[in-house]
């Protein structure tokens, strides 16, 4: 891990505009202001999303934009800043898939540190669908669908969706 990384690379700071500089803050190096003290603590991005099984298949959707444009995932996205985990997986999952779901329990609980964006901890639900619909792709998705353990695309974007689908396929040895 780079220095730039563990981070960050901004250069000012956002309040007063300030050139940042690198201190010792907290047992270890942080960007922090020596005009008004402000620090920046470089911390991973929450994100969650859902775990939808049909007849064994799990619900998957295609990314229309980049990064890993094309490949697939579960339906996630990132929690804002007025939401829990729970509501942001539930909104990721009806923006995404046009399904709308309760969260049952937790599926896992993933590092992600291979998203080129920034470094991610991914919250996956189990989640039950309250109502029987037609899954439909939208916000930045454009193909949706239910897949067997076997017929799992070979393209599945991101370290943590991938081991998140092995573990849910635990019993049926899928190799992504
Ligand atoms: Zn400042």
């Amino acid at each position: 891990m780079t220095d730039d990384i563990k981070l960050g690379n901004f250069q000012f700071c956002p309040l007063c505009s300030a050139k940042l500089v690198v201190r010792p803050e907290s047992l270890r190096e942080r960007l922090t202001c020596p005009n008004c003290g402000y620090i920046y603590y470089h911390n991973p991005v929450p994100a969650a999303g859902g775990v939808i099984l049909r007849d064994g298949r799990v619900c998957l959707v295609r990314r229309s934009i980049e990064p890993r444009k094309g490949d697939w995932t579960l339906p996630a996205g990132f929690v804002e800043y007025d939401e829990s985990a729970e509501q942001c997986a539930v909104r990721e999952v009806a923006e995404e898939t046009g399904l709308s779901i309760e969260i049952a329990g937790v599926h896992g609980v993933y590092a992600g540190f291979d998203d080129p964006r920034q470094r991610v901890v991914l919250v996956l639900y189990r989640a039950r669908e309250t109502e029987t619909r037609i899954p439909i792709a939208g916000d930045d998705a454009d193909d949706v669908g239910f897949f067997a353990a076997d017929q799992l695309p070979p393209n599945i974007a991101f370290r943590a969706h991938r081991q998140a689908l092995r573990e849910l396929f635990a019993h049926e040895r899928v190799t992504l």
